[in-house]
């Protein structure tokens, strides 16, 4: 099967107002941003529909291209029709004729965008449907409406007629960069990663801040977060990490507060300096991995406690999903085996035998009173490292780095 096209549909875009042009515009980039390596493409959008000229490239790779960008709901390859009821048939006809597999049943389905068309929905799927059946007869191909092998759908639009069979699933979502910006606490577990990539299919932009604490914890444990950013950056584009010295910190709290206080307190310092960096990159959120119950630090009682310390948004998408989903998330968007492997955390170093799993904002409080943290948390975002990470590719034995 030749296709010329292929239609892109866009879901929940398609209802927001006045932000769609800018939608459809970041929409845009990320298709081209996802294909570029296929020479020839174009793309086009309308109002509620974007279309990718294939100019004789085959769609079948572009379609694995096109399954992982956000904020597409569905697409098909597309055969363009000229707009004449005969013309619509014989290319229904053809397209029936030109299928790879065996089907013993088919419907047509018309859609009558424009409705200067002079026959009604009903008349074309009959016009169509009679004249395949009618040069089919000798392979039994029979009509069902509820369950067929295969959907012709007739799509009559102003510009064209597009005439598919097929509907790939998207991954819905919304477009990269559509929602704001905001920053993901990035661990080397399996939890923090997966919250960023649900943050990214929200249309959010992201940029990472991970904790350290040298020389507990080893160069070994700070590449696997650079590496998890890096599965990151393919759907991104590219990703900027934040490396937090935490050392100093840590053990300031390890010998000033009381041990079952020690992990609540290290949380809300590291809220406090990750909100830091936040507000300097005009970041609007923090986003965690966190899912209630799982951990001392994920209780109810601990998230009350924790979130203190800001006004900022957190965003925790993994909230309310049980260790198990994700796990099988992190599998699907390639960081769980990163993340398996062995390292040391900022944190389990440091973590007292007994957490607290009902601290109180009282308690917590009191025993900070008597430290000064407010200088150690400057000099935490002072000597914070930048690390940009591009998106790498092959290409023709070598890896050339590209931007979004
Ligand atoms: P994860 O698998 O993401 O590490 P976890 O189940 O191990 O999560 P915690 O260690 O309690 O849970 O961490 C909760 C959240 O706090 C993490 O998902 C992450 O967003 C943030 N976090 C924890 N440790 C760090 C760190 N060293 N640097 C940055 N963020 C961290
Ligand atoms: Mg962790």
């Amino acid at each position: 099967m030749k296709y010329d096209q292929i239609m892109i549909r866009f879901g929940e875009l398609s209802t927001k107002g006045k932000n769609r042009k800018g939608f459809i515009t970041k929409l845009k980039r990320s298709v081209k941003y996802a294909t570029r390596e296929f020479k020839g493409l174009e793309v086009q959008s309308t109002r509620d529909r974007m279309y990718i000229i294939l100019n004789d490239v085959d769609y079948k790779p572009v379609s694995e291209k096109l399954v992982k960008v956000f904020g597409i709901q569905s697409f098909s390859p597309v055969m363009i029709v000229e707009k004449d009821i005969d013309a619509i048939k014989d290319a229904a006809l053809q397209y029936v004729k030109g299928l790879s597999r065996e089907i013993a049943t088919f419907k047509v389905t018309t859609k009558r965008a424009d409705k200067n068309f002079p026959m009604d929905t009903n008349e074309i799927n009959h016009a169509v449907g009679g004249h395949v059946l009618w040069h089919n007869q000798e392979n039994g191909l029979k009509v069902n409406v509820k369950n067929p092998d295969l959907n012709l759908i007739v799509e009559i639009r102003k510009e064209a007629v597009y005439l598919t069979g097929e509907v790939i699933q998207g991954a819905g979502g919304m477009p990269l960069h559509s929602n704001g910006k905001a920053t993901l606490m990035l661990s080397g577990g399996i939890d923090s990663p997966v919250a960023g990539f649900q943050a990214m299919k929200r249309g959010l932009e992201i940029e990472c801040i991970h904790f350290y604490s040298p020389p507990f914890t080893s160069e070994r444990s700070k590449q696997k977060v650079i590496d998890l950013a890096e599965v990151l950056a393919e759907t991104a584009g590219h990703m900027l990490v934040h490396i937090v010295p935490f050392t100093e910190i840590q053990k300031v709290i390890q010998q000033q507060i009381p041990e079952n206080y020690s992990m609540t307190t290290t949380r809300r310092l590291m809220l406090q300096v990750a909100d830091r960096i936040t507000k300097k990159r005009e970041a609007l959120a923090i986003i965690t991995g966190e899912s209630l119950g799982q951990v001392a630090s994920q209780t109810l009682h601990s998230m009350y406690a924790i979130n203190e310390v800001t006004n900022t948004p957190i965003i925790r998408p993994l909230i309310t999903m049980d260790k198990n989903e994700i796990i099988s998330m992190a599998q699907e968007i390639g960081t769980l085996e990163i993340s398996n492997r062995p390292f040391e955390d900022c944190c389990t170093v440091f973590t007292p035998v007994n957490p607290k799993t009902m601290p109180r904002r009282d308690k917590v409080n009191q025993y900070e009173s008597h430290i000064d943290f407010e200088e150690l948390i400057e000099r935490a975002v002072e000597q914070t490292e930048e690390v940009l990470i591009r998106r790498k590719r092959k290409v023709n034995q070598h890896v050339e780095e590209d931007l979004f």
